[in-house]
């Protein structure tokens, strides 16, 4: 289980340095692979790479971290190229680079935190109010540098009841949760405004960037502004994300959830019309981003997580079995006059079919959902 503390920091002359002999390490690997694949036909293993590539500005670990880097992103092309065959392998060369340093790199004494950079070289120095992390990363927000700080959490806490929930995550709800007794709404108005938000603003700001002539100053200084605009609302966007689902995972504890039944959302399905693929792109991250952020939280209060596949989880009747789509936020079963709000069915489906049961008593579903909004 990992957890991450950012802080920003202050761009200097080490910082800059250390960045760029990062860069410069990350574009020399980038170079030598494919010149070797295109000389030789040779595909060089991750392990001799590290083992030619070095720096001497960079601690051992934070140079092999780069080529790790780019090994990282190779085999994630690979992935990504079963799928979508117009997938770039990396091959972009970096003047700025993250700077990556691992445990053994890290000391921690009297508030001040010292990042070595190997023999020879000066090390990183920051103050730290914190505990000791496991990782620390140095990247570039767009705006100014930041230090990422990973943490290894223990799941030290327990469950305080063997109860299950299914939670459904949705693009008009954020999501909604099904513990057999209650419903809970996560309202995704707020969100989903602040996303349109920033579309909207991206497209806009890069409609102006297009029109300024390449390298003018003009040009430059608006796209600094773009992503600072940009990073202000992902970090509005994610300050929305943490608070809605540390609200959801909190109130499942509280009700005695043991296991958590996230509803496996691998198609976008729900809602809205998706016509833009970027659009697309940001509603899926932002599924992943709640998913992932559901999951380490609820571990982190010591309940299971699990993934239920989810199809005709909107459509089936709790009551009677019968499947029936319904056409608005209401569900209304022709077959058998069962009416609920429509997310709620799906969370409760979602909790029954992975407790195996297709149709349950449906007492549950008699009370009220109870709605959560995201209070600014
Ligand atoms: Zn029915």
């Amino acid at each position: 289980m990992y957890n991450t503390r950012k802080l920003k920091i202050e761009k200097t002359e080490q910082l800059e340095a250390l960045a760029i002999a990062s860069g410069e390490l990350y574009s020399r690997t980038v170079t030598a692979f494919w010149r070797l694949v295109r000389k030789k036909g040779i595909w060089l293993s991750e392990y001799s790479m590290m083992h030619w590539q070095n720096s001497k500005e960079l601690h051992a670990h934070s140079a092999d971290a780069v080529v790790q880097s780019f090994y990282a992103s190779l085999k994630s092309w690979q992935r990504l190229h079963k799928i979508d065959h117009d997938a770039k392998p990396p091959h972009k060369r970096h003047h700025y680079y993250k700077v990556q340093w691992k445990n053994s790199a890290i000391r921690l004494k009297d508030g001040v935190i010292r990042l070595s950079n190997g023999k020879g070289n000066s090390p990183l120095i920051v103050a730290w109010q914190w505990e000791l992390p496991k990782m620390v990363e140095l990247g570039w927000n767009g705006v100014g540098y930041e230090l990422r700080a990973t943490y290894t959490i223990d799941a030290t806490a327990e469950p305080l009841g063997t109860g299950t929930a299914g939670v459904d995550l949705g693009e008009i709800h954020l999501a909604v949760t099904h513990d057999g007794e209650e419903c809970h709404i996560y309202n995704g108005r707020y969100l989903r405004s602040v996303k349109r938000y920033q579309n909207k603003k991206k497209a806009e700001i890069s409609s102006h960037i297009d029109r300024m002539k390449k390298g003018s100053g003009r040009r430059k200084k608006l796209k600094t502004r773009k992503a600072k605009i940009l990073n202000k609302l992902d970090n509005q966007i994610n300050d929305i994300l943490h608070k809605q689902t540390t609200k959801l995972v909190a109130t499942l504890h509280e009700r005695g959830v043991k296991t958590v039944v996230i509803g496996d959302v691998r198609d976008i399905r729900k809602g809205l019309d998706y016509g833009v693929k970027a659009n697309q792109k940001l509603h899926q991250w932002s599924f992943g981003a709640a998913r992932w952020m559901i999951t380490y939280k609820a571990e982190r209060l010591g309940m299971e997580v699990k993934l239920q596949e989810e199809a005709y989880t909107s459509q089936t009747c709790p009551c009677c079995g019968k499947r029936h789509k319904p056409n608005n936020r209401e569900y209304r079963c022709p077959a058998c006059g069962f009416h609920y709000h429509r997310d709620g069915v799906g969370a409760y489906n979602i909790r029954a079919k992975y407790l195996g049961k297709e149709t349950l008593p449906v007492v549950g579903l008699m009370a009220c959902p109870i709605g959560v909004r995201y209070a600014v």
